[in-house]
């Protein structure tokens, strides 16, 4: 019997409560509404923005909450309005989307959508602010608009990109946010030449994406910097071949990096977050052509400070969201990269773990144990 139309009954990972263990539940999944389509959740990865509403320091907390954004699925049935995309289509959900009509969707330079781009602070769907999810009659709030960490979820159409059948869905899952961030700040944004040098702040996994867009474009040299050490044995395995840790020097990291390079990196790319990596990307990169890309996210009340002469020199700073990646346009050739071998995810997934036991992909996560950790729901 067909389940589109109907309520599905499921198991989600539910966190009830800021920094509390997800509580699996059996929860009910509505059907879509206008634009909308209904997933079925195959694999799930964990990225530190779960990690950070899990536990809600510094964010409006919002729970009950089903956590969860990068993940691949097959879609189960679509509302109304829907024609891009129907039952059996292999899609990854997206934490921002491309709704195809507003100013910046109609733009080649911007992946901002005004309808869809990413609101953390949502907890019900954008057609009628509703929750299409309820445990014993009682609401529970989405995340992100994708709420992967449900067996079945819905979101927008907008924010579903439809990809390869014949992509493996628990690799390419972790597309559809970190890797591609990084990936994309080196090959869209700084875009990197064959045979230029380039500097990784921060070796997370948006970082390691960085440094595989690196390899990708041809970088002669990978330097990668990072304040933890524990972080450069994984990198080598990125291609990332000289290694600067800043606890490590009495003179800035920006000279020291000018030093070595002989008055600067062609491209930086910035993953930290900290507001000093950021202006230290910047100040690193060679005068005259240099380009360095801010990837982090910064503290609210931080302030970015560098001398002009800095730009008439000829360095330019960009930042990037998401990769300058539009969800449903491009996000779908990401895929095709790594289908003709020329993108490396396996790399990246250091884990796995059944859905039953998805809290213990945020221990290894909160001990920067793993780079990503898939969730295998139907293990
Ligand atoms: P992560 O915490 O795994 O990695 C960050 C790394 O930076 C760590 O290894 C840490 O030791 C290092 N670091 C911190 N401060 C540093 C400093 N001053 N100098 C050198 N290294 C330093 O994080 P991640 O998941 O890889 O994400 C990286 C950043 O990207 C975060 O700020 C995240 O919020 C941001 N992000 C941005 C977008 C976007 O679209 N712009 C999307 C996703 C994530
Ligand atoms: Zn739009």
């Amino acid at each position: 019997m067909s389940t589109a139309g109907h309520f599905i009954r499921c198991l989600a990972a539910v966190a009830w409560e800021a920094g509390k263990p997800l509580v699996m539940e059996e929860v009910e999944v509505a059907p879509p509404q206008k634009h909308e389509v209904r997933i079925k959740v195959h694999f799930t990865s964990l990225c530190h923005t779960d990690v950070c509403f899990w536990e809600a320091k510094g964010q409006t907390p919002l729970f009950p909450r089903i956590l969860g954004h990068e993940a691949g699925g097959v879609v189960e049935s679509v509302g109304e309005g829907v024609t891009d995309l129907q039952p059996g289509d292999h899609v990854l959900p997206i934490f921002t989307g491309e709704c195809g009509n507003c100013r910046h969707c109609h733009s080649e330079e911007s992946n901002m959508c005004d309808l869809l781009r990413i609101n953390t602070e949502r907890g019900g769907m954008i057609h009628d602010g509703e929750s299409r999810f309820s445990t014993n009659g009682k609401p529970i709030h989405h995340f992100l608009g994708t709420s992967t960490f449900s067996e079945y979820t819905v979101v927008h159409s907008g924010q579903v990109a439809k990809i390869n059948p014949d992509a493996p869905l628990d690799k390419v899952c972790i597309v559809s946010c970190g890797l591609s961030t990084g990936l994309g700040a080196t090959l869209n944004v700084a875009k990197l030449k064959r045979g230029q040098s380039v500097a990784i702040f921060g070796l997370g996994a948006v970082g390691l994406a960085a440094a595989e867009g690196a390899r990708i474009s041809g970088a002669a040299r990978i330097i990668g910097v990072d304040l933890n050490p524990r972080r450069f044995e994984d990198a080598k395995k990125f291609g990332v071949t000289e290694f600067v840790n800043p606890r490590e020097h009495d003179k800035p990291v920006q000279q020291v990096i000018i030093e070595m390079t002989d008055g600067g990196v062609d491209r930086s790319v910035e993953c930290t977050g900290s507001v000093q990596a950021m202006i230290q990307a910047f100040e690193c990169v060679h005068e005259g052509w240099g380009v360095a890309v801010l990837v982090g996210v910064p503290r609210q009340d931080d302030a970015f400070r560098t001398h002009p002469m800095n730009f008439l020199n000829e360095r330019t700073l960009k930042g990037s969201f998401f990769g300058n990646y539009k969800p449903k346009t491009d996000i779908p050739g990401v895929v095709e990269k790594y289908m003709n071998k020329e993108l490396d995810l396996e790399k990246f997934i250091t884990h796995t773990v059944p859905f039953s036991e998805i809290n213990k992909a945020f221990d290894y996560m909160s001990k920067g144990e793993c780079i990503r950790c898939i969730i295998d729901m139907g293990a």
